[in-house]
């Protein structure tokens, strides 16, 4: 038998042993993959003041030359896309094309945020008084720690690290526990990459772990991705220091199928967003309204290609499988239990409804449900899985009143070929996002971002960069 890989923290440029281990399993199988650090006080205290340490020679240096860094480390990410996207299957259960699409934006994140190295800019304003200027400077946070979730694990380390690095800041990241090997790949290759000691740390662990580093008098910034239950944990910790707070959370996103839709895009846009990661998206539609002259049509296309769905372990020998398991068990009982009550609470199961039974691994089936109404469970909460609920609408006034009756605000889609609807959708549909006539997937250059429970702030492009920075103003006499 082949020894199992221990992984190690990162802290102030060494990798360091800990003694208390995780195992990490493989969600298809089972089989064991790696041990990670259970980190404990003491190592957050560690990595959070090497950090520190780091902090004002990194922020000194130009941002051309910070951005460097991000640049190498991802060409090394390049060279080595293969094995990082072979692991992302192995420990999250992603499709292998999925995982290389997302090694690959990864790669190309880093670059985009090394860009706007020559571009942070600050404002000159002019100035009531004679011989004054007032000039507004962008400055670094200081020391920002980066709380991960497992679902893109990969990409989320660069969507973090590239635009706190790149302004200036200094990171200690801590990835999920379902999925730290990846980031173990991602620290080896940094290693490489000669970044001076303590910008970049890494801690392994659980919500104990992450519990410590949102609690720290020491930070100045939390940038949290994951579930609302563990944001809203995540601001009372970090209450009593003001700390400032960046939350991508969780989304419950509807998609409107408006009566004159182009039905083949709509019913191909919420089939992918459902089948995706295995429905593990934050933006993926979650809650289908779709108007009456076209209900019975859409249902029907909509049941029959998530019928033929192929699904089963990603790496079993089948190339054609194009949905893996759920994370774990608790996340396939999760699933079950949201269709099991929202069945007894008046649903229909057009399709799916039930565990897939392969064996081994967390498979869900691929399902549709139609009968469902705003005031079920499964039309409010997040489901986090293949499963796609339906409420057949009126028109497009009550479909957006039904989308905004939320306590989610991620994303929101609609298909239609009336630009006039398309324009009071885009008016009316309190979200961060919305997409028309187009599969929920936000470019790197836009903003992702939740109003109401599903965050607070965003990522991505010129206002995720400087998410990462705050204003000073100084008043120049001379
Ligand atoms: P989670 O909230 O359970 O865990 C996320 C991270 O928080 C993990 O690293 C975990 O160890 C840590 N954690 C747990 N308890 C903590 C605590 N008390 N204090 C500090 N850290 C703690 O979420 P998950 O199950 O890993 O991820 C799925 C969720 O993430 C979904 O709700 C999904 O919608 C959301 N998500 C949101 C976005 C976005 O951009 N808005 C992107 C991806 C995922």
């Amino acid at each position: 038998m082949t020894a199992v890989p221990v992984l190690r923290n990162y802290i102030a440029g060494t990798f360091t042993d800990s003694a208390d281990l995780l195992d990490v399993t493989n969600p298809a199988t089972g089989a064991l993959l790696a041990r990670a650090p259970r980190s404990t006080q003491g190592d957050v205290d560690r990595a959070i003041a090497a950090a520190h340490g780091a902090r004002q020679a990194w922020a000194r240096r130009p941002a051309i030359e910070r951005a460097q860094y991000l640049r190498r480390v991802a060409s090394r990410i390049r060279d080595n896309a293969t094995r990082i996207a072979r692991t992302l299957t192995e420990e999250q259960g992603k499709i292998s094309s999925l995982a290389a699409v997302e090694v690959a934006f990864t790669a190309d994140y880093m670059d985009y945020m090394a860009e706007w190295a020559r571009r942070i800019e600050g404002e000159i304003i002019t100035s009531d008084r004679p011989d004054e200027q007032i000039l507004l400077l962008r400055k670094p946070m200081g020391v920002v720690v980066g709380i991960l979730p497992w679902n893109f694990p990969f990409f989320l380390i660069a969507r973090k690290m590239a635009p706190a690095l790149v302004t200036g800041n200094t990171l200690v990241i801590k990835p999920s526990e379902e999925t730290p090997i990846n980031c173990h790949l991602f620290t080896e290759l940094l290693a490489q990459c000669e970044l001076p000691p303590g910008v970049f740390n890494v801690v392994y662990g659980q919500g104990t772990t992450g519990a410590a580093m949102a609690s720290h008098a020491g930070v100045d910034m939390i940038s949290f991705t994951g579930s609302v239950a563990t944001g809203e944990r995540i601001a009372a910790a970090a209450a009593p220091y003001i700390t400032k707070l960046n939350l991508e959370l969780g989304g419950k996103a509807p998609a409107i199928v408006l009566a004159d839709a182009d039905l083949a895009l709509a019913v191909h846009a919420v089939r992918r967003s459902r089948v995706i990661n295995t429905g593990q998206v934050c933006n993926c539609v979650e809650r289908v309204y779709v108007e009456r002259p076209v209900a019975d049509e859409f249902i029907a296309r909509l049941a029959e290609a998530m019928a033929a769905t192929r699904y089963g372990d990603p790496l079993g020998g089948d190339d054609e499988v194009e949905m893996g398991p759920l994370i774990n068990r608790k996340g396939l009982d999760n699933v079950a239990a949201s269709v099991r009550r929202a069945v007894d609470d008046g649903a229909t199961v057009v399709t799916g409804g039930r565990i897939a039974d392969l064996g081994q691994g967390f498979h869900y089936q691929p399902t549709v449900l139609t009968n469902c109404h705003n005031g079920m469970d499964i039309m409010r909460r997040e489901i986090f899985g293949p499963v796609v609920p339906i409420q057949v609408v009126d028109d497009l006034d009550e479909a957006i009143t039904l989308a905004n009756d939320c306590d989610y605000g991620l994303t929101s889609s609609v298909y239609t070929r009336d630009l006039g609807k398309a324009m009071q959708a885009m008016r009316e549909l309190d979200f961060g996002e919305t997409y028309i006539n187009r599969e929920n997937f936000e470019a790197m250059q836009g903003f992702h971002a939740g109003v109401r429970k599903s965050g607070l702030g965003g990522a991505d492009g010129k206002h995720g960069l400087y998410e990462y920075t705050h204003t000073q103003v100084v008043y120049l006499q001379g």
